[in-house]
């Protein structure tokens, strides 16, 4: 079962919590996918049980159509947080780690075409692979963080937290108006560009660093 875990392995004394997620939070993501910059930001919901450890490794739905990973930076909730506009908002992540934002891209293409929602592409037990966290004090500045991913050796993703549409201050006190985040959910900040496929037995590798250090990195691989 997912525990939430710090970068040496250890658990974190936190429950494990619901996972809000943001679409469409860097422009050339949204551009590759033909989708509109949202006027306010694109929230949506993974339970609990989307969440599944990355390492060693994870699985994908079958015969569902197309995976595509999407590369987030994830945010480890510590304190409760509702309806505040201040700087506590920043306050009350306690780690900062890599999520994937598992999508059936098919799926969520006929859904979006019917307007329904998407939970059935996004949201499905496992949908959502974590990393472990590092703690956020000992991140130098957590907006000059850069994420990316290697599939089988091959460069697909890349973004730098600079170049969010909604800067994570904004997002964190956006997203509590709507939704209370409590100690040990996630809060998932969007994908840039280069999301593709993924299919069993693929091999990733995740990275999230600055220019003057590497915070986290570690290879995963899909399942069969
Ligand atoms: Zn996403």
């Amino acid at each position: 079962m997912y525990v939430h875990r710090w970068s040496d392995g250890s658990a974190i004394d936190l429950p494990v919590g619901k996972v809000v997620c943001i679409g469409r939070n860097y422009a050339e993501h949204a551009q590759e996918l033909n989708n509109p910059i949202p006027k306010q930001p694109l929230l949506f919901i993974k339970p609990m049980t989307a969440l599944t450890s990355m390492q060693p490794s994870w699985m994908i739905p079958e015969n569902q159509g197309v995976v595509h990973h999407e590369l987030e930076l994830a945010l480890l909730i510590g304190e409760r947080l509702s309806k505040t506009d201040s700087d506590e908002a920043m306050s009350s992540i306690q780690g900062v780690g890599l999520g994937l934002d598992l999508t059936l891209r098919d799926v969520q293409e006929q859904l979006k075409h019917k307007g329904q929602p998407w939970e059935r592409a996004k949201a499905f037990d496992g949908s959502c692979p974590m990393s472990e966290f590092v703690a956020l004090r000992s991140i130098a500045d957590v907006d000059k963080l850069s994420l990316s991913l290697m599939v089988n050796s091959e460069q697909r993703q890349s973004g730098c937290v600079a170049d969010m549409i909604v800067p994570l201050e904004p997002l964190m006190q956006h997203i509590c108006q709507t939704f209370t985040l409590l100690p040990g959910d996630i809060v998932l900040t969007g994908t840039p560009a280069g999301v593709g496929p993924v299919v069993v037995n693929d091999s990733l590798s995740l990275r999230l660093f600055d220019d003057r250090k590497t915070y986290l990195q570690l290879d995963t691989r899909v399942a069969q």
